[in-house]
């Protein structure tokens, strides 16, 4: 300006009237025209200079009014009413946004700190008297649940909470700690821990025992690729962390750890890079767009999680599964399923499993006969409200095929329903159903559904349990699974229905057949 004044003053806006409106003043005063606003009548020279210099600091938006205005006053005042009003809501606003203050999942202290300063500097701006204390306690209050114990400490001595700036540190310390010891969270849990997973602990039980607990053999952590970290690797599962993230100190005790120039991190285990993180905002991130892979927790197949996994199928089978190249996937050698015959499995015990020798076949092609029963009651009733299931047993190929029921008289239809599909399946017709004579209301089902259809229906004599003995066989060795899978995993009763046809779906994909065959592979030949 003409007469050199060098500071700069922020174009008037909601936030900044208190402000700008002090320093204009005090630019009028130094430039002695403060006069033509007061009294414009008196000094009207200076009131035009001063118009002309309060519309040089508005925004564009405003020139229109302001030029209606001739005297300088009228413009001073409108402005003031304009933004007074305006500035109690927007003090209203960021009030209410201070009281409402939380800390974002994941968000770090620095950043929600940062954002409560942020909020204070525009209230203390619209001219709010505010104690730096009461800001700490906003911020405070808004801390996650995780700090709880953090809070309370320092609620109790109210000295501690003068200002945000005195409490940040306190809250730094905090926020390392639980990222440190994640076995506060994790329930249990080595010191050892490369990686900390989120996500949901639900799936990670199905399969194992300690994963939860980091005590897997070998963890990997994926991250734009597979990240293989042998050896004492650990991963910690921790439900609060919303990213997944490698400890680096601790990798180092299996990997090496290079910080590249060009601001990369690179992981290399076995002389073999693993991921590559770039630096962004101070912290290192893999980039996972790369390549198209989930964040995953691997833990290595073992002859033992497949006996699991497989319904606690017998380890001689599962031995020649894998010999007999008869199903795919499996990674554990024919030699190490062997190695556990001998093994004593303790839900095997407490189901009870006894491996019956599979009935000889009396047929010579799927659907010619077909084994029929009906189970139950049961002792409780499945959370579907099931009682019953009938099993069909197809003699040749060794399929059988379970389905819960609420009631024994649902046995019509869904028989049915069953060799319907089955007929559909092979394109083949059943011949002969044999089923125990003892049970009217199957009698009275078979009557119904194959009353036109020929096919003839073979009553075995009553208490003759060699006749239907593959019936029986197949109703105990899937009852004993389901006692060894729900004992196994620690499952309530309730879930029977839901472990009987688990039980079934894997008993149809291993070799139980004369063939040398899946049922599966036999029945659809
Ligand atoms: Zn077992």
């Amino acid at each position: 300006m003409a007469d050199g004044y060098k500071g700069h003053i922020d174009k008037l806006d909601v936030e900044n009237y208190r402000t700008w409106s002090s320093k204009i003043k005090f630019l009028l005063t130094s430039k002695d025209l403060w006069n033509g606003v007061k009294d414009p009548v008196a000094h009207p020279a200076q009131s035009k200079k001063a118009l002309s210099i309060i519309g040089l600091n508005v925004e564009d938006h405003h020139l229109g009014s302001i030029e209606e205005c001739k005297p300088a006053k009228e413009a001073w005042d409108l402005l003031e009413k304009t933004y007074k009003s305006k500035t109690n809501a927007r003090k209203m606003q960021l009030r209410q946004e201070l009281h409402s203050l939380k800390m974002k999942s994941g968000e770090p202290v620095t950043m929600y700190v940062g954002r409560a300063k942020n909020l204070y500097r525009d209230l203390v701006a619209t001219g709010v008297e505010m104690k730096p204390d009461e800001l700490a306690w906003s911020v405070l209050a808004g801390l996650p649940k995780t700090f709880s114990i953090l809070r309370t400490i320092l609620e109790a001595s109210e000295s501690a909470i003068s200002s945000v700036d005195a409490i940040l540190p306190k809250l730094l310390v905090h926020e390392q700690g639980f990222e440190e010891s994640p076995k506060e969270k994790g329930g249990g849990g080595s010191d050892s821990a490369v990686a900390y997973v989120a996500g949901q602990k639900g799936k990670e039980k199905v399969h194992g025992k300690d994963e939860s607990r980091g005590k897997g053999p070998t963890s990997a952590i994926i991250g734009g690729s597979l990240v293989t970290l042998p050896g004492s690797a650990n991963v910690m599962y921790v439900p609060g962390v919303a990213a997944n993230l490698i400890s680096v100190s601790k990798a180092t005790e299996v990997a090496s750890v290079l910080f590249k120039e060009n601001g990369n991190c690179e992981l290399e285990v076995d002389g073999e890079v693993v991921p590559v993180a770039r630096k962004v905002k101070g912290v290192y991130v893999v980039n996972r767009a790369e390549k198209e892979t989930c964040f995953l927790v691997k833990k290595p197949e073992t002859a033992e999680l497949w006996h699991r996994w497989l319904g606690h199928a017998g380890y001689e089978n599962l031995a020649k599964m894998v010999q007999g190249d008869l199903v795919e996937g499996v990674g554990v050698k024919p030699s190490a399923f062997r190695a556990l015959k001998t093994l004593v499995c303790e839900p095997c015990i407490m189901g009870k499993h006894t491996r019956l020798p599979e009935s000889d076949s009396v047929s010579t092609e799927p659907l010619e006969v077909v084994h029929m029963d009906v189970c139950g009651p049961m002792p409780v009733a499945s959370v579907g409200g099931s009682r019953y299931f009938a099993t069909f047993l197809d003699d040749y190929s060794k399929l059988s095929v379970v389905v819960p029921m609420k009631q024994k008289s649902e046995v019509a239809k869904i028989t049915e329903q069953v060799i319907n599909r089955l007929e559909l399946q092979t394109g083949k017709q059943l011949k002969l159903v044999r089923t125990d004579r003892g049970e009217k209301y199957v009698n009275k089902a078979f009557e119904d559904v194959f009353g036109g259809k020929g096919t003839v229906h073979e009553k075995t004599a009553p208490y003759s349990a060699q006749q239907n003995g593959s019936a029986e066989g197949l109703n105990r060795d899937l009852k004993e699974k389901t006692r060894a899978m729900l004992e196994d995993l620690g499952l309530a009763k309730e879930l029977w229905a839901e472990a009987v046809v688990t039980a079934n779906y894997t008993r149809n994909r291993t070799p139980v057949s004369a063939h040398g065959r899946t049922p599966w592979e036999s029945f659809l030949q």
